[in-house]
């Protein structure tokens, strides 16, 4: 058993400190945000994450995680610290540290024995020397708060089981006593540890994003080459993902990556590359794919609407994606500003993120159901993938619709079901449903 501090409750330090609590370490969970801690400390949590609200009750009945407003505390009570405080970007794209910073300070001015710092929250290539530059101007005792490095990879949506079963844990350390810490912490989970030196281990974060969303944008710019051609991009991109090389994940054309992580991960890598003397082309050429992949369903919509102004839209979905109710860099608040500014009236549903967008956009309609949205709308844009949006009736659909002009920024919908029942219907990269023939061309075959 380990005890563990980590600094910053957010999304990354509520559910790796209640996990850590779960394998049955000793945690203690610091947030400056007062009202994040009372909340937690009243049994609520703060952040919509499927199965953390019980795995914090559970681990706060067996009285393996608590929370307090104070590094002094957790740097007392703790031998290993996690900073997993907010890296967000800056103007110029860079990762601002101040947040790192901060706590670093903190950590220094309260550390009296051995402590093992780690940085969960991501951080450019060799913020350690940075850290390591505070601790010696600001520890008491040189050398006493040691540096590690340990990415975290865990998915909004889904951060519980991918903590507890990671493809791989990653750790950076310098010293044999730092990298023993770590295996000890992480030996109850069952996944390949890759043991490294820091610096490796920090730029494994900002490489591991960046591709993964190189990969959404590739798959976007071949959905616009579909569009011109006349191809289906789910079937080029199931015939890419079946090669073993390439694999399914991450080739759904679309609306494009958003959220917290993606987007300001890109951006703060081409930055550290600029630093370092490399221009970074390709990662720049992904960024501006997915910015124009953002506002391309609205030009979808304007065709297919003649104009957007005077006309109300049916907005489904607004977190960044489904299973959150996360809106960080969400492209539903790019698109909802767009749409008001084009003269449209918006009528937005979303089963968890509503009450967060009341506060960007307090005037337009927040309704209850997906129907609702649909319900005299001129046209009806679906932007988060929720499971339930795929389930809806849309014979109903269509006759609450004022006309049945359906823009499916995730290509959710079959393109000939939605033209069968009479929908003027675009998808990202697939013939628009009127081109299609009652039998469709055979799906890629798989010949074995
Ligand atoms: P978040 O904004 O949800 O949480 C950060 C928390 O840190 C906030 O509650 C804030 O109040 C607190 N904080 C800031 N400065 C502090 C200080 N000096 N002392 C105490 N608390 C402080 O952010 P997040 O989404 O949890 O992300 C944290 C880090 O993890 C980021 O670097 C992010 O890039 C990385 N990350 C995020 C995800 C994700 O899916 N959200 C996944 C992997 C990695």
């Amino acid at each position: 058993m380990k005890n563990v501090c980590m600094i910053g409750t957010g999304y990354v330090g509520l559910v790796t400190g209640t996990c850590f609590a779960e394998i049955g370490h000793r945690v203690i969970c610091v947030d400056k945000d007062k009202s994040k801690i009372d909340l937690l400390n009243s049994g609520q949590v703060p952040i919509y994450e499927p199965g953390i609200r019980n795995l914090v009750k559970k681990n706060r009945a067996a009285k393996r995680i608590r929370f307090t407003t104070s590094i002094q505390e957790g740097v007392e009570a703790s031998d290993i610290i996690f900073i997993a405080v907010n890296t967000p970007p800056l103007p110029d794209g860079g990762a601002d540290l101040s947040f790192v910073e901060a706590c670093t300070r903190e950590v220094a001015s309260h550390a009296y024995k051995y402590k093992l710092l780690v940085e969960k929250s991501t951080v450019p290539v060799q913020t350690s020397n940075r850290i390591n530059q505070t601790l010696s101007a600001m520890s008491k005792n040189r050398n006493i708060v040691e540096v590690a490095s340990n990415p975290e990879f865990l998915r909004e949506g889904s951060a519980i089981a991918d903590f507890l079963k990671p493809d791989r844990i990653v750790i950076g350390v310098q010293s044999i006593r730092a990298e023993k810490m770590l295996r000890e912490l992480y030996s109850k989970i069952k996944a390949p540890m890759v043991v490294t030196d820091i610096n490796s281990a920090e730029l494994i974060k900002h490489a591991a994003n960046s591709f993964l969303a190189l990969k959404i944008s590739y798959i976007n710019a071949i959905s616009q080459i579909c569009e011109r051609v006349g191809a289906d991009v789910s079937r080029v991109a199931e015939g890419m993902g079946l090669d073993a090389r390439i694999g399914k994940s991450f080739l759904n054309a679309g609306i494009g990556y958003g959220g917290s992580c993606f987007p300001k991960d890109v951006s703060a890598f081409i930055k550290i590359a600029e630093a370092n003397g490399y221009d970074f082309s390709l990662l720049k050429s992904a960024e501006k794919i997915n910015n124009d992949q953002r506002l391309l369903v609205l030009k979808k919509l304007e065709q297919a609407l003649w104009t957007l102004k005077g006309k109300t839209i049916g907005v489904l979905g607004l977190a960044f994606k489904p299973n959150t109710d996360d809106l960080r860099n969400a492209p539903a608040v790019d698109i909802i500003r767009e749409l008001l500014a084009r003269g449209a009236a918006v009528k937005a549903f979303d089963p968890a993120a509503a009450e967060k967008m009341k506060a960007l956009f307090p005037n337009i309609e927040y309704v209850d159901s997906p129907m609702d949205a649909a319900k005299g709308a001129h046209g009806l844009l679906l932007v988060t993938e929720w499971p339930e949006f795929g389930r809806l009736n849309l014979s109903k659909l269509k006759s609450v619709m004022a006309s049945p002009v359906v823009v499916d920024g995730r290509n959710m919908f079959d393109p000939l079901e939605m033209a069968k029942k009479g929908f003027i219907y675009h998808s990202i990269g697939r013939p628009v449903g009127a081109r299609l023939e009652e039998n469709p061309r055979p799906r890629v075959k798989v010949l074995s």
